[in-house]
């Protein structure tokens, strides 16, 4: 438990269903111009999707921009160079990002590499940007990482396969949109995915060594929104009840990590996307059961709360047992929601296990794990996942 924290967010959060028609007035609230939009192929051409109705407010607004449309998932250094050339060569004076972490995350590297010099992998770390971006409107379309609140960058060095985190208080957007109406047509696969991340970073900060009562609270309220939700999103995706709440809880997972931090699941989960470019959010889920088996030990009284807080009977267990709870309902949720237990479904090898292991251990989330383990440890957890069936 820490006892001083910064805590962080964004000065703004649109929240509701249809908050996307403010973005013009707020965008020129905020002195901007001409903005670089930045988003993916597939989201600009969704008819009246998200980037349709943020163009439709700026227009309004008489705001003007340009769309650099190349964003990938796992998002490359090379996407954070093009967008900047982009930004450059047309005079933009802020950013929007439109989709999901990858998008964010994209337009915040674009950022950073335009105020603090362009090359992004030496400023992997926490705390390594000297100087202010220009303001980031984040537009949020998948429940979901969070990203449009945090101060995270996640970027993959395409040829390293390294996937790191430029953690700082100057990535933490200016202004954050989440109107869940804009995740309606989110298929079903994604909505697992996606929501299982959100359940991941709700978990790792409760259990971690940098937590506080403030996001302790945040933690419990999101798990409880999530096993309220997640299984009716995927099954019904056009349930907006169903939508808001896993809004409520990504935004409150975000805030949780934001400020207590993550563990072994996120730091383990960087080296499945950047080895084999595998979707972040089936990487966290298929981790999770199998690290916190490993954390338990740490702080079963913590793991207690989690099953009391996913909703299971713990009335006359002992904390070990109703830790042993939590744990098998972490892995209902996945089974229920359609996650595959391996990640043999990944295209993961056990050769590359030592060296993912080795980058693991030096990933930024996995500082505040409440359990140390060795590099050695950690191999067998990513076998651990390997075999499971
Ligand atoms: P994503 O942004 O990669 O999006 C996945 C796919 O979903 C894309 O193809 C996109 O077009 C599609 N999509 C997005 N919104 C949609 C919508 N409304 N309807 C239909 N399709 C839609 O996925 P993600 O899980 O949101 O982001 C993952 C990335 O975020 C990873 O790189 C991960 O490491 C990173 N991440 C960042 C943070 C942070 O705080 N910065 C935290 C966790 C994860």
């Amino acid at each position: 438990m820490k006892e001083n924290f910064d805590f962080l967010m964004p000065s703004v959060n649109f929240f509701g269903s249809g908050v996307i028609a403010k973005i013009g007035d707020r965008a020129k609230m905020v002195n901007m111009s001409k903005v670089l939009i930045v988003t993916d192929k597939f989201l600009e051409k969704m008819e009246n999707g998200p980037v349709e109705q943020t163009l439709r407010s700026l227009d309004q607004a008489g705001v003007d921009y340009v769309i650099y449309n190349g964003v990938e998932p796992n998002p490359k250094v090379r996407n954070i160079q093009e967008a900047k050339q982009v930004y450059l060569d047309n005079d933009c004076d802020g950013i929007i990002t439109i989709g999901g972490g990858s998008a964010h995350d994209a337009g915040k590297g674009t950022g950073i590499i335009l105020t603090n010099g362009d090359d992004i992998t030496k400023l992997a770390g926490i705390e390594t940007l000297e100087n202010a971006l220009p303001p980031l409107i984040a537009v949020n379309t998948t429940a979901g990482t969070a990203s449009e609140l945090t101060r995270h960058c996640v970027i993959t060095n395409e040829e390293t396969h390294l996937k790191f985190v430029v953690v700082s208080w100057r990535n933490v957007p200016l202004v954050s949109f989440n109107d869940p109406k804009l995740m309606l047509g989110v298929p079903p696969a994604l909505t697992a995915a996606t929501g299982m991340d959100t359940f991941v970073q709700a978990i790792e900060p409760y259990v971690s060594t940098n937590r506080n009562d403030i996001t302790d609270g945040q933690c419990l309220q999101a798990i409880k929104l999530v096993e309220e939700s997640l299984r009716e999103a995927v099954s019904n995706g056009e349930n907006l009840e169903a939508r808001t709440k896993m809004v409520e809880a990504e935004m409150l997972g975000g805030m949780a990590f934001n400020n207590a931090d993550l563990g072994y699941v996120h730091a383990m989960a960087h080296q499945l996307g950047g080895q084999y470019d595998a979707p972040h959010g089936v990487c966290c889920a298929i981790l999770l059961p199998i690290v916190e088996r490993f954390n338990l030990v740490a702080c079963p009284d913590r793991f207690a709360d989690l099953a009391v807080a996913m909703g299971e009977n713990i009335d006359g267990l002992s904390i070990r047992a109703a830790a042993d709870k939590a744990i098998d309902a972490m892995q209902q949720l996945n089974d229920d929601v359609g996650i595959p237990r391996s990640i043999k479904d990944l295209g993961a090898d056990p050769k590359d296990f030592e060296l993912m292991a080795e980058n693991a251990l030096k990933d930024g989330n996995a500082f505040s794990n409440p359990r140390k383990a060795t590099k050695q440890q950690i191999v067998e957890l990513f076998q651990q996942a390997y075999d499971a069936k």
